[in-house]
């Protein structure tokens, strides 16, 4: 994968619509006709390459957005789902059955640890949850009923750093499929360049960009997606967790500016990472010096991509987080609210929303602390200016 630029990727794919329209044709149909019988039998069976059955199997707007998303990744193709977990769950349920094992990062997003927590053991899947910066202790949860090592590059709300490189290689000393959420660093990561197999993203986030919708991607081989969506026996075909060619194809332009939206939300979290910092604040940012994982995340990313625009800063008490936050709400320097990537700052404190399926004592137990606010810093103009007013705020209720 030498020269790979997974945004010069998207870039040269070319979509045309009917009639020569610049943006490729929404499909407004969830059924096509065979002009004979021959092929639409040929179709069901996954034999007539180009032809179009049933749009919860694939239709050409996801087929579009699909394309889209495997270049960026670097996989041979991909299928887009309705939501982030509509992409993370039949694909766990495609990989494990019952008496299957998986190994999974602790620091992940909180409905995927819910559902390995609380529900995939109701398929007979149990979980080892573990510190996956810690290599020795990942492959020492490894049992023989193992599958799958499951893992966020930058992981949801801690920011800790999976080293995709080393856990591929004991991914393969073991025979499992390595699958990484993305969700986090888009571009600035190809995790299969590292070694993974699977990639995963929650659309909502980044790659959409616009908080409209909600929208999820399974970029892998075509063995496997083929597998997925497989009439008989694939997670995704036959729990139907499909996106609406409307929204992948919205999703689609969106992700037209990804490029510049990234280096953007990369140069303004640093930008307010370093100064808070010097600030004295306790901030947890991948690109700064302090972060435990900083010199290895810095040899993982596509550098013009930055490291992300995700940080978190921790001012002691939730008491003191909820109290900013509405503060700089009041001052129309972002919102507080769930999820990321969107062109205002969000925040929220997770402990008490985006992680709150993480019981209490296993929240201490991971550094997950009352005070912590994870930030998406958004597209601001003048950083400056926000970093000053956001100061004044912290100023104002003692924090600083
Ligand atoms: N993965 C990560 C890292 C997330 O942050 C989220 C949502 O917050 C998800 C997956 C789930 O995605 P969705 O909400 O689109 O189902």
């Amino acid at each position: 994968m030498n020269n790979f630029n997974p945004a010069d990727n998207i870039q040269d794919l070319q979509y045309f619509g009917e009639f020569g329209g610049v943006n490729p044709s929404i499909s407004d149909s969830s059924t096509y006709t065979f002009l004979s019988a021959k092929t639409m039998f040929d179709t069901f069976e996954g034999n007539m390459e180009g032809c179009y059955l049933y749009s919860r199997h694939s239709s050409p707007s996801n087929l579009y957005l699909d394309k889209a998303l495997a270049a960026m990744e670097g996989t041979e193709t991909a299928n887009v789902s309705a939501s982030g977990m509509g992409a993370i769950t039949p694909t766990l349920l495609q990989l494990c059955g019952a008496g299957d094992h998986i190994v999974s990062s602790r620091t992940i997003y909180g409905g995927t640890y819910a559902f390995l927590k609380n529900f995939a053991p109701r398929m007979g899947i149990k979980t080892a949850f573990v510190d996956i910066t810690k290599l020795d202790v990942v492959e020492a949860a490894i049992t023989p009923e193992t599958k799958v090592l499951y893992c966020e590059t930058v992981s949801n709300p801690l920011l800790e750093v999976a080293d995709i490189a080393g856990l591929s290689k004991i991914a393969k000393k073991h025979n499992l499929t390595l699958v990484v959420d993305n969700t986090f660093s888009p571009l600035s990561v190809t995790p299969i360049k590292l070694g993974a197999d699977i990639v995963i993203h929650s659309l909502t986030k980044y790659i959409n960009g616009s908080s409209d919708t909600v929208g999820g991607v399974t970029c892998a081989s075509q063995e496997f997606i083929n597998s997925l969506k497989d009439v008989n026996s694939g997670a995704s075909m036959l729990l139907g967790p499909t996106m609406d060619s409307m929204r992948s194809a919205s999703v689609m332009k969106n992700m037209r500016t990804l490029h510049l939206r990234i280096k953007q939300h990369s140069y303004n979290a640093a930008y307010l990472a370093e100064r808070f910092e010097k600030d004295g604040l306790k901030t947890v940012y991948p690109g700064l010096a302090s972060h435990p994982s900083h010199k290895i995340y810095a040899s993982m990313i596509n550098p013009e991509y930055g490291f992300g625009g995700m940080m978190t800063v921790d001012v002691g008490s939730l008491a003191k987080a909820n109290a900013l936050m509405e503060l700089m709400q009041s001052k129309n320097l972002g919102y507080l609210a769930v999820s990321l990537g969107f062109y205002k700052t969000l925040f929220s404190a997770p402990g008490t929303s985006t992680s709150s399926e993480i019981p209490l004592e296993e929240q201490t137990e991971m550094g997950l602390t009352d005070g912590l606010i994870r930030f998406s810093i958004g597209l601001d103009n003048d950083i400056e200016r926000t970093y000053q007013m956001m100061k004044g705020c912290m100023q104002e209720l003692s924090i600083l």
